[in-house]
């Protein structure tokens, strides 16, 4: 199934919005004011917004107060070419609860997020429709942890219940993300490190403390394990780290290859193959079998793992794996901070990215042919 381009559709509107010589009115409710920067620079151009901030899933009041603050604070200082007023929904975090009761253990951008959606876009239509709006929308697809084709399904359908045209996004589309970051920067604006409710807000915390614990096995350069360790960063002159890539191929001979968070900050939003690094005290291909399931959620056995051979480069040495197992994309569960989307290809089409990208070395290419002559691809 064709997955619909909503960046396409809002263009397509702007093109008849403008063909007609008009400016409608646009209520655009916003998550928090990073988040809308972009959109409003982009969206200021062809409508007059009303910004609504309803957002009763934010962890306390303080931090509500916080992020209402620097969203007026936003408002009186970008240049627009049409104004842009304010509107504050209530603060009500029981609605919050009541939508996350028996969700609250999900992770991020999932059944928990999708109620949580819903909670938030209901009201925003429903003020549209009181006060006569021309259009309603959301900021929240600019962000990468956001599920875009989830939130514009239920902004459409709600649209069509009261009976208001609702305004199809990607903001995240054309770099969106990255530019909010950048007028982020300019305004100085209080960027939270978590989404908002308690749960993303605890999410956030393991994950740091994760990172902050993980440990690796230095290695000399024959791949040598040196019985020093060190902690998640770049190996000085002389060490090296052990990595994985493990190419998960299904039975139709087709591969997963996932792009990259754009929060990431080594090549955002770029296709690659699962992986990362080995842990102290782990072996490679227990390395593949944990990457595997934190990254996609695809849960593999040693007998699953053929190894293929390994790359020596500047401060690193790759273990690539064939997985072979039975999967489609729906049984992919996403690590949002490392991965933001994923698709099947076949063999000759890894290659050809491969190959493209970041000149991969020609001991890495050759590895790939032969990953790909063991799967029969
Ligand atoms: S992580 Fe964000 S979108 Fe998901 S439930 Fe929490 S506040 Fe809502």
């Amino acid at each position: 199934m064709n997955k619909v381009n909503y960046q396409l559709l809002l263009d397509r509107e702007i093109v008849c919005i403008t063909g007609e010589g008009r400016v409608p009115s646009l209520l655009m409710h916003s998550c928090c004011a990073p988040c809308s920067s972009y959109c409003l620079s982009y969206l200021a151009e062809y409508f007059s917004i009303t910004i609504f901030y309803y957002n009763p899933n934010i962890t306390s009041k303080e931090e509500y107060e916080k992020r209402v603050e620097e969203q007026r604070r936003l408002i009186r200082e970008l240049p627009a070419k049409y104004p842009i007023s304010f509107a504050e929904g209530r603060y009500q975090p029981e609605k919050f609860y009541e939508i996350a009761r028996g969700k609250e253990g999900l992770p991020e951008g999932g059944e928990r997020c999708f109620a949580c959606y819903e909670l938030r876009q209901r009201e925003a239509v429903n003020y549209a429709k009181e006060h006569g709006y021309d259009y309603v929308t959301t900021t929240l697809s600019v962000s990468p942890h956001k599920n875009a084709d989830k939130l514009n399904e239920i902004g459409l359908r709600l649209g069509e219940e009261y009976g208001i045209p609702y305004l199809p996004s990607d903001f995240k589309k054309r770099g969106g993300y990255g530019k909010s970051i950048e007028l982020s920067k300019k305004y100085g604006l209080y960027r939270q490190n978590y989404c908002g409710c308690e749960y993303s807000k605890r999410q956030r915390e393991e994950g740091m403390r994760y990172n902050m614990e993980e440990i690796w096995d230095v290695y000399d350069g024959n791949g040598v394990k040196t019985g020093r360790t060190m902690e998640r960063g770049v190996p000085v002159d002389g060490d090296y780290m052990l990595c994985v890539h493990v190419y998960l191929c299904n039975p139709e001979g087709l591969f997963l290859m996932q792009k990259r968070s754009e929060s990431k900050q080594s090549h955002p939003g770029e296709w690659d193959v699962t992986g990362g690094a080995v842990l102290s005290g782990e072996s490679s291909a227990q390395g593949a079998i944990r990457e595997t399931r934190e990254e996609v959620g695809i849960s593999l056995s040693e007998e699953n793992l053929t190894y293929i051979g390994r790359v020596k480069k500047r401060r690193s040495f790759i273990d690539i794996f064939l997985a072979r197992r039975n999967f489609t994309i729906e049984d992919c569960r996403l690590q949002r901070e490392e991965v933001q989307e994923v698709k099947l290809v076949p063999g000759q089409e890894v290659l050809r990215m491969e190959q493209d990208k970041r000149k991969r070395e020609r001991d890495y290419v050759e590895l790939l042919r032969r990953m790909l002559a063991v799967s029969g691809s």
